[in-house]
């Protein structure tokens, strides 16, 4: 048998990780060793037995065998935040995919422009006459470093210490030497950077309704007597869930614990930041991606020291290295922005509860329109489900009408407005209300569908649409299935089949041509590629600065407009045609918080959906804002198809320059796939954007009830990939893909 060897850092931080040793794994660890374990090993010449983690295992040794050292054992499991933090990271690697590099670069904060804003100082400990003796003893015994040092704090009491290692010369550990003799002490008082500024007035907690009440009660009833779990808060925007999740934190920290909480980049706007700072003063901070990477580090920094006890931020802030954590709270749980994009893609659900088993700590998950996976568990009893019915502010929720656009077709109208849309409108005009036209473009990836009957081009191997590629055919991104694109609707023979190819911008100039003098602002991708710009649109809206509000789906989350009265979805079915398992859930999702848009203030509201498939049940639950009837037809689709939460899906996606040669890979690990056996395997095919800066993809699916055998598929596919994968070609691996490639 070869002989095994391990690569093992002994220094945990960001910029370190790529600094490893290689030991050899001895005969008795060989079965158990694994990547993220803590290890002891003998350490320099004199083979110190300190502390390392295992990143990787091969069979290569990259230096003399004959003179690398063998690991001693397995160490005792630490509980230090560092330990959870490699713990964390072992989990992601082996769950989502990766090397154990990219899993800790992912939960450990960058170092980065530290140094720089670092204020330590160097203050002077000893009585004069002390020194002037340690002095004389130094420079008696040559000791010129220590000497200089001690001449000049001789000279001045407190000294920056930068000054000391950089003008001086003087090393770190001349000055951990002096420190050890008593002679002079480092300050740490350095000026963290809160980036919280906010001189704001403290708020007190309300008086919870009984509903509210009920959650927090439980929650703490069970947290006290030490059960652990995952409660999911199902209330539509405006119900009271954040005023729950304040005070559940409040609860945690008088039990000396730290809370996490999640809200998405998008809606983590300055007035929620301003809630809960008003709530818990600066023992709040804020993680989100407009910090500075030295801003990032100091926020981790002063949350080991227990300087802060609250973090608020999105998916990234789950890895904000508290000692113990006590409750993690994810709001807007069903956000797609939750699962990671970059290797390893992980899920923060997944993840929040992986951290809370970790330090013993409960998640509770909060939506209007809670992901099926998330619902799918309260169903099935994993997590406790609680309901808030009301908005605490009043308001009714929205008069509905659907309008059916091929009957609108049918009858003469070919604007992208319907008829009544456009009643509406004219009528919000002339009473000075606003209203928003809410362009559902999400998905549009080129599918196929008839404007006289609706119809949209399926595969039908996999019951999702097919789309649009070069040279005129539709193809399949699951399996790989094509047909040529048809002239004329294959259900009632229309021509008008086709793409559907309008943006903001177009629907802005329509709107001006049909409401002349109509102020409009516009909010889409080009308008906000700024953070500022986004809070601009939404504050000048606010202000009545416009009477049209048009955008894409970034209008639909979480700001409230009070003075909005009519909400006009333009082709609600855009998102429902996408080909992906979930394209029901985020059309459903999309349109229900589209249509909650309208009436939040006193008046009443309005809200148009217009689309090709009236009859889609997605349309028909949004339109009725019933999550439930939703829940059980989409839950059936995804009983019926094998598709997650039922059952898991593995994308196994090859990225190559050359097309031959990532089609080639492709193949190979399919067939690797299918000979393991009682896995599903669906394709390669051609990713549905096949080729990006001439980078080309293809994926290939995997499925099967249980996620523990699709981590063993990767775990075969990873081995596999080490003897045959070529500096050409990437693989990447996505459990559970929230969209296709
Ligand atoms: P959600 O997070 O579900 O959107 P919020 O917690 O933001 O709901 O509550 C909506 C509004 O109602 C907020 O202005 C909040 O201050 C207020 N509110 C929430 N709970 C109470 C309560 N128990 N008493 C009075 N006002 C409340
Ligand atoms: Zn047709
Ligand atoms: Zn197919």
């Amino acid at each position: 048998m070869r002989d095994l060897y391990a690569d093992i850092i002994v220094d945990i931080s960001h910029e370190k990780l790529d600094k490893t040793f290689q030991y050899r794994v001895p005969e008795k660890l060989r079965s158990t060793l694994e990547p993220g374990m803590c290890v002891d090993i003998p350490f320099g010449n004199g083979n110190k037995k300190i502390k390392g983690y295992v990143l990787a295992v091969s069979e290569q040794c990259k230096f003399d065998p004959g003179r690398t050292k063998d690991i001693l054992g397995i160490a005792e499991k630490g509980v230090s935040v560092e330990d959870k933090m490699i713990a964390l990271a072992g989990w992601m690697r082996k769950n989502y995919g990766s090397t154990m590099i990219q899993a800790l670069k992912t939960v450990l904060p960058a170092r980065q422009s530290f140094k720089k804003l670092e204020h330590r100082q160097i203050e002077r400990m000893m009585g004069r006459e002390e020194l002037i003796s340690l002095l004389g003893e130094c420079e008696r015994k040559k000791q010129v470093a220590k000497a200089k040092l001690l001449r000049a704090v001789l000279e001045q009491e407190v000294i920056p210490h930068e000054w000391i290692t950089g003008k001086l010369g003087v090393s770190v550990q001349t000055i951990r030497s002096l420190e050890k003799a008593g002679a002079i002490r480092v300050n740490h008082d350095s000026a963290y950077r809160n980036p919280v500024k906010l001189a704001a007035a403290r708020d007190v907690e309300k008086a919870l309704s009984t509903e509210q009440q009920w959650i927090v009660d439980e929650f703490t009833q069970e947290y006290d007597v030490g059960r652990r779990g995952t409660y999911l808060i199902h209330g539509v925007t405006g119900s009271g869930k954040t005023e729950v999740y304040m005070q559940l934190i409040a609860e945690i920290l008088k039990r000396g614990k730290q809370a996490i909480v999640l809200i998405p980049e998008i809606a983590l706007t300055y007035q929620t930041l301003l809630r809960f700072y008003k709530r818990f003063g600066d023992r709040v901070s804020v993680m989100n991606s407009t910090l500075s990477p030295g801003e990032k580090y100091d926020q981790c920094e002063r949350a080991k020291k227990g300087e802060i006890d609250v973090i608020i931020g999105p998916r990234s802030a789950l890895f904000t290295p508290f000692p113990e954590i006590g409750l993690i709270i994810i709001d807007e749980e069903h956000e797609g922005s939750y699962k990671s994009e970059g290797t390893p893609k992980y899920h923060a659900r997944e993840t929040a509860e992986e951290v809370a088993r970790l330090h013993g700590a409960s998640v509770v998950l909060g939506s209007a329109t809670p992901s099926i996976e998330a619902y799918y568990r309260a169903q099935k009893g994993i997590y406790q489900c609680f309901r808030l019915e009301r908005r605490m502010g009043g308001g009714t929720l929205p008069l509905v009408h659907t309008v059916d656009l091929r009957q609108e077709l049918k009858e003469g109208n070919r604007s992208i407005f319907s008829r009544k849309l456009q009643e509406l409108l004219a009528d919000r005009l002339a009473k000075g209300e606003q209203s928003i036209l809410f362009l559902n473009r999400r998905g549009y990836a080129g599918f196929i569908s008839c404007r006289s009957c609706g119809h949209v081009m399926k595969c039908p191997h996999c019951d999702v649409s097919l789309s649009e590629h070069r040279g005129g055919r539709l193809v399949c991104h699951y399996c790989g299935y094509s047909e040529p694109m048809p002239r004329l609707c294959p259900e009632c023979g229309s021509r008008y089949i086709m793409g559907f190819r309008a943006g903001t911008q177009q629907i802005e100039e329509k709107l001006k041509e049909l409401f002349p003098g109509v102020r409009t602002l516009r909010m889409d991708a080009d308008t906000t590629r700024t953070k500022d710009s986004y809070e601009k649109l939404l504050s000048a809206f606010s202000n009545e600065e416009a009477d049209v509000l048009i955008g894409t789906q970034m209008i639909v989350k979480g700001h409230d407009f009070p003075k909005v009265t009519l909400v006009g979805v333009l082709a609600a079915d855009l998102s429902l045609s996408i080909g992906d398992y979930r394209a029901g859930e985020r059309t459903f999702q999309l349109l229900t918080q589209a249509v909650g848009r309208a009436g939040r203030g006193e008046k009443p509201g309005e809200a148009v959906i217009q689309t090709y498939q009236p009859e889609h049940y997605a349309v028909i639950h949004a339109a009725n804002q019933d999550y439930e009837a939703f829940y059980e037809e989409e839950i059936l689709y995804r009983e019926l198809g094998g598709y997650p939460p039922v059952a898991h899906l593995l994308a196994v996606q090859v990225f190559s320059a050359g097309e031959a040669v990532g089609k080639e890979l492709a193949e190979r690990l399919a067939d690797v796939v299918k000979s393991i056996g009682d896995v599903q395997v669906m394709g390669p095919a051609p990713a549905s954007i096949g080729k990006v800066n001439d980078v080309f993809r293809f994926v290939c699916y995997v499925k099967h009830i249980n996620y523990e055998r699709l981590v063993q598929v990767k775990d075969v596919l990873e081995e596999k990939l080490q003897e045959v994968q070529t500096a050409e070609t990437t693989v990447q691996f996505d459990f559970d893909p929230m969209r296709t490639l």
